[in-house]
C-alpha cells in the first residue's frame, strides 16, 4: 500500500487488507472492521454470471458507494457546525451540491437524500439542470436552497419563478448585467417575488490550473461597478429587499486556506456593503473549491493536492467572514458553500481489466553464424556501430552501450527502407539489441499494458490536462510488482494512455498479467479513485465507446457482506450508435438482408444464417468494449 499511497489519497475509506485486496470503509472512520467491503468481491459479483447472484455485467464498471457519499455530506456539515459553534458564529451553514460534477440520477437523489436533515440544497447552472434540480428537491426540504447560477434567458428565468411558485427556496443568481432587467420583467409578468443573488467577480486570483474564472478577468460575475448599478436599478423598481444572496467562486481545487479567507474577506466586504445599501442579505454563497488531496501528498503547491482538510476549509471561512461582519457591525450571514469535488470524489471507483502487456522476447543468444552473415550485410556505419556496441558490453558500460544500440538499430532501419535488408534481417539487429542490452543489466523497458477502458470517455481530465488520479491494481497488493507499465486504452488515438501518474511517477509498478498469475484465473483488475466529480459528467464518445456498467452498492448488516442495490449495463454499441443520428434496428436488418443474400449466392459455404445473424445482434446488443469470457473466475 506505501508503493501507491493508498493511505495518503485513500483515508479514511480505502486501504489494503489481509488478502492484498482494496478494502472499502464505507462510514469513512466510523466504519467498524466487520463493515469493510472487499472491492475484488464486489467486482466478482458484478461481472461475474457465474457466482451466486453474479450480475454478469460488462467491463469497464464504476462500483458506487451511497455510505461514502452519506458520510462525506456529515463530515462537511460537521465541519462547519464545528467551526460555527466554537468560533461563536451567530448563523448556521446550509450547503448546496451543484449537480454539474456528477448528474447521475441516483447520486442526485441520494445526496438529496442524505442532506435533507442540513437543509442542503442544489445547485443548478443550466436549465436541464435546474429541471432535474426541481424534481429531486421536491421531495426534500423546504428550506434547502436552489440555487440558480449560469448564463440564463427568458426561459431560464421563468423556470426558475416556477420553482419558486412550486415553493422551493430558489434563488437567481445574476451572472451577467442583462439578466437583471430579464428577472425584474417576468417576475413582475408572471406575479412572482423572487429571490436574487449576484455572483461577484472578485479581485482574489487563484492561480492554479482551475483558478481562471477568477480574478478582475474572469469569466463569470459583476464588476465593482455594475454590482452598484444593479442595486440602484432594484432600488428604484422597489425590489432591493429581494437581493438577498452574494455568490462568488474562485475555482476549484483552492490550494491553501490563506488564499481561502482572502477571497471570503473581501466577499464578505462586499456582503456588508450590500447590507449598509439597503439590500436583505442572508446568505453569503461562497461557492466550490474545497479540494481533494489525490496524490496523498497535502501539498499546497500542485493541481492535485490541497494542503488543509474539510475542517480547516471550515474553519478559515467562519473565521474570515465573522472577522468581517463583527468589524462592520453586520448581522452572520447563513453561509452557503457549493462544493462539488469534495462530496462526489470519493463514491465511485472506475474499474478496468489490464488484458494484455507487451512483452520482449530476449532470451536466446543469437548464433555466431548467423551473427556473422548478418554483420556482413549491414553497411560500413552501422557495422562500426555493432562493434562499438560489442566492444562496451564487454567492458560493461551501459550508456556507451544504449548509446551504439539505439544508433545501429536507426541505421538499419534506414538500410531496411532503401531495400539493402530484409525484414527478418530488421527483425534480428532488434532482438541482438535487446539482448546485449540484457545481458548487461540495462533494466527491463517499461511495458504497455492495454486496458479495457477509453481514456477519452472516462478519465477526460487526464486527457484535456494531465489531472492526475490514483491508479492501482485492487488485489495482488501483497506481492511485490515485479514490471512497470504505463496503460493504453482501446481507443485508436494515441493520446489514449495513461503515462503519468501521482508522486510524479512517469509509469505506474505493476504485477504480472498472464494465464495464471496471481490466481483470479490471470486476471488482473486496476482502479481508478476519486473520479466521482467530472469524470462521469463530461467524458464524450469518442471512438464510440460509452460509458461503463454502474453497480450501487451498499453496506449490508452481515459481516464483510453487500448488497448490490442497482445494477445498470453500460450502454451497448446500438445506444451510441444511436446517439450519432443511426437507426440500430435499420442497420441491422439491412445487414441481415446482405448475409440473406450473400448465402442464396451460394457464398459462405457452412455459414448457417441463424448463427451469422445472432452474432450480428450480439454485436450490436454488447457493449463496445472488450467483452470477456468470466469462465475462468472461480466461485466463492
Ligand atoms: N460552483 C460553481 C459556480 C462552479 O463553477 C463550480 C466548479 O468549478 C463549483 C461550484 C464546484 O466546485 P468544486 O467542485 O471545486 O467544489
Amino acid at each position: 500500500s506505501a508503493l501507491y499511497r493508498v493511505d495518503g489519497w485513500g483515508a479514511p475509506y480505502f486501504s489494503v487488507n489481509a488478502s492484498g485486496d482494496i478494502s472499502v470503509r464505507p462510514h469513512g472512520t466510523d466504519t467498524l472492521p466487520h463493515q469493510e467491503i472487499d472491492l475484488l468481491k464486489v467486482v466478482k459479483k458484478a461481472s461475474d454470471p457465474k457466482i451466486l447472484g453474479g450480475l454478469g455485467l460488462q467491463m469497464p464498471l464504476v462500483v458506487r458507494f451511497p455510505d461514502v457519499l452519506k458520510n462525506r455530506l456529515e463530515t462537511l456539515q460537521s465541519a462547519f457546525d464545528m467551526a460555527v459553534s466554537s468560533q461563536g458564529y451567530e448563523a448556521h451553514y446550509q450547503g448546496v451540491y451543484p449537480v454539474k460534477c456528477n448528474q447521475d440520477r441516483f447520486v442526485v437523489e441520494d445526496i438529496v437524500k442524505f442532506g435533507s436533515p442540513y437543509r442542503f440544497g442544489l445547485e443548478a447552472g443550466s436549465k436541464p439542470e435546474l429541471l432535474l434540480a426541481m424534481n429531486c428537491l421536491s421531495k426534500g426540504s423546504a428550506d434547502a436552497l436552489l440555487v440558480c447560477n449560469g448564463f440564463k434567458d427568458t426561459e431560464y428565468i421563468s423556470l426558475a419563478l416556477v420553482a419558486r411558485k412550486l415553493l422551493l427556496n430558489t434563488v437567481i443568481v445574476l451572472e451577467q448585467e442583462e439578466e437583471l432587467d430579464l428577472v425584474i420583467d417576468i417576475s413582475r409578468k408572471m406575479a412572482v417575488r423572487p429571490v436574487i443573488g449576484l455572483r461577484a467577480k472578485l479581485r482574489t486570483k487563484h492561480s492554479g490550473h482551475f483558478g481562471s474564472t477568477s480574478g478582475e478577468k474572469g469569466k463569470f460575475g459583476l464588476t465593482t461597478a455594475q454590482i452598484l448599478r444593479v442595486v440602484k436599478k432594484l432600488d428604484e423598481s422597489g425590489m432591493l429587499d429581494c437581493l438577498q444572496l452574494l455568490h462568488f467562486h474562485i475555482g476549484s481545487q483552492i490550494p491553501t486556506t490563506e488564499l481561502l479567507a482572502d477571497g471570503v474577506g473581501e466577499a464578505t466586504q462586499i456582503y456588508s456593503e450590500l447590507v449598509r445599501l439597503g439590500a436583505g442579505m442572508k446568505f453569503i454563497d461562497i461557492g466550490g473549491g474545497l479540494g481533494i488531496d489525490y496524490d496523498g501528498s497535502k501539498s499546497s503547491n500542485s493541481d492535485v493536492s490541497v494542503g488543509y482538510g474539510i475542517e480547516e476549509y471550515a474553519s478559515a471561512v467562519v473565521q474570515a467572514v465573522l472577522y468581517v461582519c463583527d468589524r462592520k457591525g453586520v448581522k452572520h450571514p447563513v453561509i452557503c458553500s457549493e462544493s462539488g469535488r469534495a462530496i462526489v470524489s470519493h463514491h465511485s471507483i472506475l474499474i478496468f481489466e489490464a488484458v494484455s502487456a507487451s512483452t520482449t522476447h530476449v532470451s536466446t543468444q543469437p548464433s555466431s553464424g548467423g551473427l556473422q552473415s548478418l554483420v556482413e550485410t549491414l553497411n560500413e556505419d552501422a557495422r562500426a556501430d555493432y562493434r562499438n556496441l560489442s566492444a562496451a558490453a564487454v567492458r560493461g558500460e551501459y550508456d556507451t552501450c544504449l548509446l551504439y544500440s539505439d544508433q545501429l538499430k536507426q541505421r538499419c532501419v534506414e538500410q531496411f527502407k532503401d531495400g539493402s535488408l530484409d525484414i527478418e534481417q530488421l527483425a534480428a539487429v532488434d532482438s541482438i539489441c535487446d539482448w546485449v542490452l540484457k545481458a548487461i543489466g540495462v533494466a527491463d523497458p517499461v511495458r504497455t499494458y492495454h486496458v479495457n477502458l477509453s481514456v477519452f470517455t472516462s478519465i477526460p481530465d487526464f486527457w484535456g490536462f494531465s489531472q492526475l488520479f490514483p491508479i492501482v491494481p485492487i488485489h495482488r497488493l501483497d506481492e511485490k510488482p515485479t514490471m512497470r507499465g504505463i496503460l493504453s486504452d482501446l481507443t485508436c488515438d494515441s493520446d489514449g494512455k495513461v503515462d503519468k501518474f501521482i508522486g510524479g511517477e512517469s509509469n505506474l509498478p505493476l504485477h504480472e498479467i498472464g494465464s495464471n498469475a496471481g490466481g483470479d484465473g490471470g486476471r488482473y483488475y486496476l482502479g481508478m479513485f476519486l473520479g466521482g466529480a467530472y469524470e462521469e459528467a463530461l467524458g464524450g464518445l469518442h471512438n464510440l465507446f460509452g460509458g461503463p456498467s454502474v453497480v450501487r452498492v451498499l453496506q449490508s448488516d452481515s459481516p464483510h457482506s453487500f448488497a448490490v442495490t442497482r445494477s445498470v449495463p453500460g450502454p451497448s454499441c446500438a445506444d451510441v450508435l444511436r446517439a450519432m443520428q443511426f437507426e440500430p434496428e435499420l442497420m441491422f436488418e439491412t445487414l441481415k438482408h446482405r448475409a440473406e443474400e450473400f448465402l442464396e449466392q451460394g457464398e459462405g459455404e457452412g455459414l448457417a444464417f441463424a448463427s451469422l445473424t445472432s452474432s450480428l445482434a450480439q454485436s450490436f446488443h454488447n457493449m463496445p468494449y472488450l467483452v470477456s469470457s468470466s469462465s475462468c473466475f472461480t466461485a466463492e
